[in-house]
């Protein structure tokens, strides 16, 4: 069994507790058919769900397997869901990109996306015959938060021979207004791709600083950026990468590109979230620690018993705002849907399907580490 060790101040674990008032609260209680259908789940959440704790969660999950199936509905679950969501009810499980492609593909006529808006939106704008259900709608990204539309719009008139990437991570209204959508495991693919298309030496790659810094150092093409961030990756920095070698002697250090570029430059692999899981998976170090969102650590230790997690513990309060509770709730009251005017869906599903059309990369691409971090410009939109 994998050894989850806890740098700083330990993580919560998932949510036994709160589901025990929840499946009260809804009726909802363990019973030997409930025990019977879901004895079997049990062992893929051992790590994380005492015995004791498990007739609290139970209840919940059954229901939900249950609803899902009554009303054709399918659970996205995003990697940085809590073990009990991405294990016993996510149908489908992955990075933003891997779950929008499977939410075109599904026979299912509503999508339950476990994950953030910009995600259920991606899903919508690929989509748009079935349901898209967000169980919270408050569950941003402060990325997607921090550029509109019309930033986009500015960009685009003050620099009308740059090529405009986005980050998947924003808002349908901001991939409307770009050329080309990107991943963390494609970046470096697609702005070389568009610096062709364009015959550009530049190339705007919006909003994520950092990611735009990761990838202008593994490219010859001059990039400009947006100064966003997302709130969980930029908390890292070389310091800690280092104070994890000394109290952790020989752990493999694998960092998202969303952290700094010091980060990267003292990490020993990078990539997204698919190439981390996929890194661990291929080489199982001994013991290793994840750069990135908290629970991601859990999700990929339940899959690498015989490797040891350091988790230093950066959740995501967007992430956290899913729980077992309001899956439940989106499914019994079919909400919050997702909706998107159709002139906007369409033009930003133009810029994911410009991606899309690249050829498929074999494995998320890694990002080269130690390389010297890279300062590059900010687009002026005054
Ligand atoms: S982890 Fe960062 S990028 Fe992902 S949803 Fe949270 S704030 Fe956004």
């Amino acid at each position: 069994m994998a050894r989850l060790i806890d740098s700083g101040p330990g993580c919560p674990t998932p949510t036994p507790l709160r589901a025990a008032n929840a499946a009260e609260a809804r009726g909802l209680e363990y019973t030997e058919e409930v025990k019977a259908a879901t004895d079997e789940l049990y062992p893929l959440v051992e790590d994380f769900i005492t015995p004791m704790e498990w007739p609290a969660v139970a209840p919940l999950v059954h229901e939900i397997n249950r609803l899902k199936h009554e009303k054709n509905a399918v659970v996205l679950a995003h990697n940085y869901m809590t073990p009990d969501i991405f294990r016993l009810v996510g149908d489908f499980r992955g990075d933003s990109l891997q779950l929008a492609r499977e939410a075109a593909e599904t026979g299912a006529g509503t999508i339950v996306q476990a994950g953030v808006h910009f995600m259920a939106e991606t899903s919508k704008i690929l989509a748009p015959e079935k349901t898209v259900l967000i169980p919270d709608l408050e569950a941003g990204c402060s990325l997607a938060a921090s550029i509109t539309g019309e930033d986009v719009r500015l960009i685009k008139q003050r620099y009308p021979d740059y090529p405009v990437v986005t980050y998947v991570n924003t808002t349908a209204d901001v991939k409307a207004e770009c050329h080309i959508t990107c991943t963390s495991s494609n970046a470096s693919q697609v702005v070389e791709h568009v610096a062709r298309e364009w015959d550009s030496d530049t190339v705007i790659l919006v909003p994520d600083q950092y990611l735009a810094k990761n990838v202008a150092a593994q490219t010859d093409i001059r990039i400009l950026t947006w100064p966003g961030a997302c709130e969980v990756h930029e908390l890292f920095n070389a310091e800690d990468v280092a104070a994890l070698r000394e109290a952790h002697p020989g752990v493999m250090i694998l960092a998202h590109p969303e952290c700094p570029p010091d980060v990267l430059e003292a990490a020993d692999f990078a990539g997204s979230t698919s190439a981390l899981a996929g890194y661990v998976g291929d080489n199982h170090p001994s013991k290793v620690v994840l750069l990135t969102e908290c629970s991601m650590s859990d999700n990929v230790a339940a899959e690498n018993p015989d490797v040891d997690f350091v988790r230093p513990c950066n959740l995501c309060p967007h992430m956290k705002r899913i729980t077992l509770e309001n899956i439940h709730d989106s499914l019994v009251e079919m909400k919050h849907e997702v909706t998107i005017e159709e002139d906007v869906r369409i033009r930003a599903k133009q810029a994911i399907d410009a991606m899309l059309a690249l050829p498929k990369l074999e494995k998320p691409a890694a990002f080269e580490t130690g390389l010297e971090p890279l300062d590059i410009e900010l687009v002026e939109t005054a």
